[in-house]
């Protein structure tokens, strides 16, 4: 297992649609992979395309800075449900160091994926692990947290990202 290098914005890799895995036996060496990468950063959230691999997979643990790990892995994710009710949250992302932005989001969502193990499961998220998985799913798509923002918030944060220490 092995910390692998986090793609940083704009990279164009970070805006290409990722392709369905096939067999998730081929993908476990990359989420260990993952799973070290994103602890290391350390983040709660990691996307295959943030470390250059464009495969519809990612892990999360949103959890874990607070004292409990919840490791996840989502493969072929597919969200089936979400809720009226919406969340802004606050949202980092370590392929775009130094910044945040406030992203309205549908505060639940039900998630279908299939785990490390090749199970296709359903799961309700509610909270910020509700946020997480809407984040790390964009990446998948292609999307970053600047694509979720309005022209002029998004100015603005490019202009502070480009302006960082
Ligand atoms: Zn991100």
């Amino acid at each position: 297992m092995s910390v692998l290098p986090i793609l940083t914005w704009p990279d164009t890799r970070l805006s290409q649609v990722c392709q369905p895995v096939d067999d998730p036996g081929d993908v476990a060496h990359l989420i260990a992979d993952m799973f070290d990468t994103m602890y290391a950063a350390p983040g709660r959230g990691l996307a295959a395309p943030q470390v250059g691999i464009l495969a519809r997979v990612f892990v999360m643990d949103p959890t874990w800075k607070d004292g409990e790990k919840t490791p996840m892995v989502c493969i072929n994710p597919v969200i089936t449900e979400t809720s009226e009710d919406e969340r802004v949250g606050e949202e980092a992302c370590l392929s775009i160091p130094n910044v945040a932005a406030d992203v309205r989001r549908p505060s639940e969502i039900t998630l279908a994926y299939t785990d490390q193990d090749g199970v296709r499961r359903e799961e309700h998220l509610t909270g910020f692990a509700a946020t997480c998985a809407q984040h790390e799913l964009d990446h998948l798509d292609g999307l970053v947290i600047f694509d979720r923002l309005s022209p002029e918030e998004r100015t603005n944060l490019e202009a502070k990202f480009e302006a960082r220490a």
